[in-house]
């Protein structure tokens, strides 16, 4: 190793970084690491291609090396600028920077065309023109091997004027292909004669009607790895047998760099699907408001909901990077959100369900201050002073009219602390009609004010409030699971799996006046109902606050208690 190059990786070493390290040692690449991330624009990235993310542009940076954002956009039936857009966002969100390195396969397709012309001119590639049935019908089956095509043995000069009339737009789509010849007898299917370009008569978003051929994925993924100079190509296991298609173009053509592809595992999170095509279905049939919606195991989700880059890329570290399939708890997601916030966060108060109380010895009219800090275990983060007075609002749940033995918040008679303020007791309840309490007329001692001498008076609850004249409404989205299964595939039909308390609106909340401060995307922990964050696209006026996580994990304790 020479002396310029940089320290140690600071992530525990993986498979992956350990033939990293490897391979400098033994001078591959010349000591360089160079990796991409891939993403097909035709949706929005989610969790799972988080960790490929966290992967790529983590061992270009620790290793001091490079990793590009290419945009593998092949496909011009599926694919939109509008995602492209998105992937570009929600990268930058996580923490990485491309910075000059985003590139697109469809930078390459003259090179690609070139590259295939080559393949043809060594008698490597024919024009095929079987239908995609027939095509189908003779790569045979795992067991049985394939058939060669009638057209398999047209001369590299015929193949090389039909190849140039596909590209001039001579034929129908699906009328020919071009195919690579290798061996319609491989075990491996992916070498029997793959297609390396179809006929698709489309406007590309990019190149527009330039082209009416678009190269198939597994040809111009492994070329734009080698034009780039890609040392370590990164993905997932399902490409493993395609890793001798890989390996065979790079043997076949003469190129400027030798990429190796290595393959680790997938993420899976229980409680979720990852798959594109369901999460778009799940926009495009309304099931959700939109890919950014904060239920949405997308990047663009989890960021309207309040998730941290950096709890997310904690996540991502500690689930690790192997070659064995898993599925990864929801709740290890959520305690890295957690852990981050509860650090981060500062704290406020809200009541979600309003319950009126007066504090009938407190004189009418008159106000105090009570100072609040704004995190428990950070003084340096200061505090704020809330007015508070003789009407209130707790939260309808802190009273029970008629409580089990060890509830220790307000009941008829009984005492509790208001959080930074005063002791009250519950004198008198105030029923409407139909005999539901709507109203608690209360008293206060005095000599009990928080943090004040003499104020040692204990009681067993302390709950939250907002002082009724300068409360401020909001209205909570209090967000939960999408998934009510842990493995929504699971029963067939994924939609059947939904949960339908995914999504609970309380459009009477009252807030703290800090909360009017709040900016968009910003988070805080609402005293004993969890982190909220202001969500960002709503319009201005109402103060909107997504449920970012609870302040514990519920749904572990359901799960225990079903087993
Ligand atoms: P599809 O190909 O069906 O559209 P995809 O999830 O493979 O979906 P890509 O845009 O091709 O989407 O993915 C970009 C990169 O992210 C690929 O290299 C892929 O291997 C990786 N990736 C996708 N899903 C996961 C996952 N769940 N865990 C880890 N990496 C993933
Ligand atoms: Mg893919």
């Amino acid at each position: 190793m020479s002396s310029e190059q940089p320290a140690s990786p600071v992530s525990p070493a993986d498979f992956i970084r350990q033939r990293i390290t490897a391979d400098r040692a033994a001078g591959r690449h010349g000591g360089a690491v160079v990796t991409r991330f891939p993403p097909e624009p035709n949706g929005y990235l989610h969790i799972g291609h988080a960790k490929s993310i966290c992967l790529n542009f983590g061992v270009a940076e620790e290793f001091g090396g490079r990793c590009f954002l290419r945009f593998d956009d092949t496909n011009p039936l599926r694919e939109d600028e509008t995602f492209v857009q998105a992937i570009r966002e929600d990268v930058a969100w996580l923490g990485f920077d491309w910075g000059d390195r985003l590139t697109h396969a469809s930078d390459y397709f003259e090179r690609l065309h070139a590259c295939a012309v080559e393949l043809i001119r060594r008698g490597l590639a024919y024009v095929d023109h079987l239908s995609a049935e027939q095509i189908r019908e003779y790569r045979g089956t795992l067991t049985a091997p394939g058939r060669e095509s009638p057209y398999r043995a047209r001369s590299v000069e015929e193949n090389l004027e039909l190849f140039e009339r596909m590209r001039r737009g001579e034929f129908a789509e699906g009328e020919c292909v071009l195919r690579a010849r290798i061996d319609m007898a491989s075990g491996n299917i992916n070498l029997r004669d793959p297609t390396l370009y179809r006929i698709r008569k489309v406007a590309h978003q990019r190149t527009g009607e330039a082209w009416c051929i678009y190269p198939m994925y597994d040809f111009a993924h492994t070329l734009s790895d080698a034009f780039e100079g890609i040392t370590h190509s990164l993905c997932t296991l399902e490409f493993e047998d395609h890793r001798p298609l890989y390996d065979w173009l790079l043997d076949q053509l003469d190129l400027p760099h030798r990429p190796q592809q290595i393959e680790f595992s997938r993420l899976n999170l229980a409680f979720t699907v990852t798959s594109k095509r369901k999460l778009s279905q799940l926009v495009e049939r309304g099931i959700v408001a939109g890919w950014d919606d904060p239920r949405m195991p997308t990047l663009a989700g989890m960021r309207r909901r309040g998730y941290p880059p950096e709890a997310v890329r904690e996540f991502i570290r500690r689930v690790g990077v192997t070659k064995k399939e898993n599925t990864i708890e929801m709740g290890a997601l959520e305690s890295a959100v957690r852990e981050h916030l509860n650090v981060h966060a500062e704290r406020r108060l809200a009541v979600q369900r309003p319950l009126k109380i007066v504090l009938e010895n407190w004189p009418d009219g008159q106000t105090e201050t009570v100072s609040l800090p704004n995190h428990p275990a950070d003084p340096a983060r200061g505090s704020r002073e809330v007015i508070f007075g003789r009407e209130l609002y707790i939260e309808a749940d802190d009273f029970m009219e008629d409580p089990p033995r060890k509830f220790h918040r307000l009941k008829p008679g009984g005492e509790v602390r208001l959080r930074g303020a005063f002791i009250i007791r519950c004198d008198e309840m105030i029923r409407d009609e139909t005999g539901q309490v709507v109203e608690l007329r209360c008293s206060y001692d005095p000599e009990t004010r928080s943090g004040a001498s003499g104020a040692d008076r204990k009681v067993k609850g302390t709950i939250h409030w907002v002082h009724a004249a300068s409360a401020i409404p909001v209205e909570l989205r209090l967000y939960d699971r999408l998934f009510s299964a842990a493995d929504p595939d699971g029963q067939g039909d994924y939609l059947a799996a939904l949960n339908p308390e995914s999504l609970v609106t309380l459009t009477g909340a009252l807030g703290e006046p800090a909360l009017a401060a709040l900016g968009p995307g910003e988070t805080v922990q609402l005293e004993r109902a969890g982190y909220f964050t202001r969500d960002a696209a709503s319009a201005t006026g109402v103060l909107v606050l997504n449920r970012t996580v609870t302040l514990r994990d519920s749904w572990a304790r359901l799960e225990a208690a079903a087993r």
